[in-house]
């Protein structure tokens, strides 16, 4: 039985995967950063069949415990707080976990277990400021945040680990990949939920900012198979893992709304807190090489998706509700 090790277990990454992989037949550990009982919202229904162990990235002697303690074949590395606006206030933090964090990893492997396959979940904001549209593989890197920056050091680090060292080291490329598990603080999930509340009688209008702002959004689910397809490979290489498509988050709300039964441009009110600096290219990914290597293609759509998180948030605000 093989044995993967999922940092940052109790994010929605990490929970489709822990389904992903116990499906397969792994054992799975995980790590969440401490106490808190929101780690575990997303993970509570597979308490029984995953073990938990605290680890924040920030400690080498804890991180190399760890992987004594479970020897893992395979790890996946999604420890972050992957909120952007998070990475501005506390940017010393941020660049601790997201890029020295990675090295510690690292050089855990190197030292105890260097036939372990790492998987860094590297990020669309590598390119920031793209060069070119869409960006693949080769684009050059232009971080415009703190996040973009410790994740251009996350993919250099696994770049060099792999190269230098000969490890099994890949990193996945991400865009934007959503859910019912996405968290409020993404436009997706804020505008389903919203949906959901004002179809319920529960909310009233929904504060937005740019609604031409577009984005590559898949479905995470389809993600995490693609991050375990990238480690079962020959060989460690990098690939985007992207829709090739963009969306506007009008095209979102119009989608969320008319799936309750809405019109959206009854309850939207665009708010100057919510907008950011303008965008000056696209971020969308060219997922062709994945396509190619990993025979990978995403099975749910940008309307399925906005449907399922639609349909999901009704549901839990439906049993939530007192009658
Ligand atoms: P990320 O910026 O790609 O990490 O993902 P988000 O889901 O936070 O934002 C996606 C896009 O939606 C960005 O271009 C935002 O400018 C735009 N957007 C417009 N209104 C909002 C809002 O109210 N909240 C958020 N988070 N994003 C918004």
């Amino acid at each position: 039985m093989k044995t993967a090790l999922i940092t940052g277990m109790g994010g929605q990454d990490g929970s489709y995967l822990s389904e992903f992989l116990l499906d397969k037949g792994y054992r799975v550990v995980g790590t969440v950063p401490d106490e808190d009982p929101a780690n575990i919202d997303r993970i509570r229904h597979l308490l029984d069949r995953v073990e938990v162990v605290q680890d924040d990235l920030l400690d080498q002697d804890r991180i190399e415990k760890v992987f004594h303690d479970h020897r893992p074949d395979e790890v996946y590395n999604f420890a972050a707080n992957s909120v952007l606006a998070a990475s501005f206030q506390q940017p010393i933090l941020a660049t601790m976990v997201l890029a020295m964090g990675v090295t510690r990893i690292l050089e855990a492997i190197r030292k105890i277990i260097p036939k372990t396959r790492y998987f860094q979940a590297s990020s669309s904001e590598i390119f920031g400021k793209p060069a070119e549209v869409p960006q693949s593989e080769k684009t050059p890197f232009h971080p415009r945040n703190p996040y973009g920056v410790s994740k251009v050091y996350g993919h250099l680090m696994t770049m060099t680990y792999r190269e230098n060292y000969g490890l099994f080291a890949c990193s996945g490329i991400l865009y934007n990949h959503e859910s019912p598990r996405r968290s409020p603080e993404f436009v997706t999930r804020k505008i389903t939920r919203a949906a959901a509340m004002i179809k319920l009688g529960l909310a009233k209008e929904l504060r937005l900012g740019n609604l031409d702002a577009r984005r590559d959004w898949g479905f995470a689910g389809d993600y995490v198979r693609a991050m375990w397809l990238m480690l079962q490979q020959p060989q460690a290489d990098d690939y985007v893992l992207a829709t090739g498509e963009t969306h506007s988050v009008r095209d979102l709300c119009e989608e969320a709304f008319s799936h309750a039964g809405l019109d959206y441009r009854e309850y939207i009110v665009q708010e100057a807190e919510s907008f950011r600096p303008p965008e000056t290219a696209q971020l969308v990914g060219n997922p062709g090489k994945a396509h190619r290597v990993l025979g990978w293609k995403r099975e749910v759509s940008f309307r399925d998706l906005v449907r399922t998180m639609v349909d999901a948030d009704l549901e839990v605000l439906r049993t939530k509700r007192p009658n």
